[in-house]
């Protein structure tokens, strides 16, 4: 068992500050993209001298560009700055920053230390916790990667300010993951009030999900780091979700993480009332909530046989069995659940016809 990596929510950038010792490094360097540079870097600049003085590496943001030509271009820089092993990563940004920015300290010089302090709501409540990155491979999501966690990781809701909302509700869709996988429905029932489809939520509402989704993503990575039983529950949507994903980057049509795993839950729920029982109005009741807040805006259209490589090729196939985390209940996820490319095809199908 891993523990979970020091955690620290903040409301002044300042305390980034005193609650980390980034003078024990002979050197930080800041990973950011061109949003985060612009809208989170001065704010973290202005917080601590040592870091006014840190080395900047920024690379073009987007999910086309977490792969290994990336971090080539990161690494190239690093020896080009004779980086050493006391070096300190500092990856600020969304879940490609920190999954990518992780992999390159940990495999750089054989590892040095980082630090995550996630701009998007997805990367606070979900990439930054639980110790898994990587990076894309040609067409496979997360195709190559590691457990590894970060030394320290601080959670500063204000960068969300600047988040576009799209972006927002990426994440967002992480937070109705959890509270569907959550035990007695209290989070769900709390989550279902929330309207976030045009504007922010409140600043206090915004505080309680973060918190709530990051206390249980911890409970369940610090219980299970390596994904060998329970951890697995996370991927709720995740399977349908990442197929959708995966073949929306190969079209060069890439949609925000959180569409397709709200994508995903809306089909897999759909092969829980099918093949596990899951009850029709309980489904219908999260699916009339998903699909207010994440119709298909995009230009992308898929088809079963669109998916199906994909689905094929996840991680979570067991004897190249199609596997799922599918809810019983509400509240109560299984894992390790064998389907038939059948069912999985009629939840496709089903989902293409209402989005
Ligand atoms: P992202 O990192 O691409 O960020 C989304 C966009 O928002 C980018 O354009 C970015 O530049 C911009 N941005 C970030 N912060 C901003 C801010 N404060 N103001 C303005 N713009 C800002 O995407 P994401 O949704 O944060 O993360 C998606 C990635 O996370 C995927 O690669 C996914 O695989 C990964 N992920 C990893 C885990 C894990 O456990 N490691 C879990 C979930 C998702």
């Amino acid at each position: 068992m891993k523990a979970a990596a020091p955690l620290s929510f903040i409301n002044d950038s300042h305390q980034v500050r005193t609650l980390f010792p980034f003078e024990k490094y002979s050197q930080c360097i800041i990973l950011v993209d061109e949003n985060t540079k612009a809208h989170c870097l001065p704010l973290l600049l202005n917080a601590n001298e040592i870091l006014a003085e840190a080395r900047v590496v920024e690379i073009v943001s987007g999910e086309v560009n977490k792969n290994l030509t990336t971090c080539d271009n990161v690494w190239q820089q690093l020896f080009e700055w004779q980086i050493d092993r006391d070096a300190l990563l500092i990856n600020l940004g969304g879940g490609v920053i920190s999954d990518m920015g992780g992999f390159i300290a940990s495999l750089y010089k054989r590892g040095i230390d980082f630090v995550n302090i996630p701009t998007t709501l997805l990367a606070m409540v979900d990439a930054t916790v639980g110790g898994k990155i990587g990076i894309d491979f040609h067409d496979i999501k997360n195709g190559i990667g590691l457990f590894q966690q970060p030394v320290y990781i601080f959670i500063y809701a204000e960068f969300l300010n600047t988040l576009p909302h799209t972006e927002f509700l990426s994440g967002y869709a992480e937070v109705v993951k959890h509270a569907l996988i959550t035990e007695d429905a209290t989070y769900w029932n709390e989550v279902k009030q929330i309207q976030p489809t045009a504007t922010l939520p409140s600043k206090d509402t915004i505080q309680q999900i973060i918190q709530k989704s990051i206390a249980i993503k911890q409970s369940i990575t610090h219980a299970d780091y390596k994904e060998t039983g329970m951890r697995k529950v996370l991927n709720l949507g995740h399977t349908i979700g990442h197929a959708i994903e995966s073949f929306a980057l190969k079209n060069n049509q890439p949609i925000p993480h959180g569409y397709a795993v709200a994508w995903g839950i809306i089909a897999e729920l759909y092969l829980a009332q099918n093949v596990i029982d899951f009850p029709e109005a309980q489904r219908l009741e999260i699916e009339k909530y998903l699909l207010n807040i994440y119709r298909n805006q995009f230009d992308l259209q898929f088809q079963y046989a669109d998916l199906i490589p994909f689905l094929k090729n996840d991680k979570k196939n067991i004897q190249h069995q199609l596997s799922f985390t599918l809810l019983q209940q509400m509240g109560n996820p299984e894992y390790n659940i064998a389907c038939n490319e059948q069912d999985v095809k009629k939840a496709v199908h089903y989902l293409g016809e209402i989005l």
